[in-house]
């Protein structure tokens, strides 16, 4: 069980690496870290398991946070439609992007940070991910396309650049003319 101690945090040289291809088939240990990530994810959520282990609510990990420097993140977040998308995916690759930047009002999270930063970041209103996707219970990896959009997209993107070895907090600005907040901050934002 992945806890917040074994959470490395920023100015570690791995969060600063680009993380290898994962290869393929997948090895036992890859597996195990794949479904650790997404329970990781999906316990620090539950209010009471949370509180037990005293893990800061996420809506994503990736696996350089726990020192692996593989190309391997989980997401588990819900969209603003109530739309859940709950992802272990493997060697990710950014296909597409719009052209419009948005960004989290009041910033972004992250579990590798425990400062408070000042800041927004800019991301991608759209993009695409073509990714292998590990399915738990069948134990199989399927090939995915992922459309996304708005915060969920953002989410997405900052995992990704974890494993590009970019802290959100090398991106940081403290405004962007051209860029449209992904929503409105009564909403509720997580670390990402
Ligand atoms: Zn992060």
């Amino acid at each position: 069980m992945i806890l917040m101690k074994n959470i490395i945090r920023e100015g570690h040289k791995t969060l600063e690496t680009v993380a290898k291809e994962v290869k393929l088939p997948l090895s036992q240990a890859d597996k195990k870290c794949l479904k650790e990530m997404l329970q990781f994810v999906i316990n620090s959520q539950n209010e009471e398991i949370a509180t037990q282990y005293e893990l800061r609510p996420a809506v994503g990990i990736a696996a350089p946070q726990i020192n692996i420097s593989k190309r391997m993140f989980a997401a588990h977040v819900t969209d603003f439609d109530g739309i859940l998308y709950s992802y272990a995916l493997v060697n990710p690759v950014l296909k597409s992007k719009s052209k419009e930047i948005i960004y989290v009002p009041g910033g972004e999270g992250c579990l590798s940070v425990d400062r408070e930063t000042v800041g927004i970041t800019p991301r991608y209103k759209s993009v695409t991910f073509e990714a292998l996707s590990y399915d738990i219970e069948s134990d199989q990896l399927i090939p995915i396309e992922l459309h996304l959009e708005g915060y969920v997209g953002i989410v997405f993107q900052h995992e990704f650049d974890h494993i590009n070895g970019i802290m959100f907090t090398t991106k940081l600005f403290n405004e962007l003319p051209f860029a449209e907040p992904a929503f409105h901050l009564e909403d509720e934002n997580d670390t990402i």
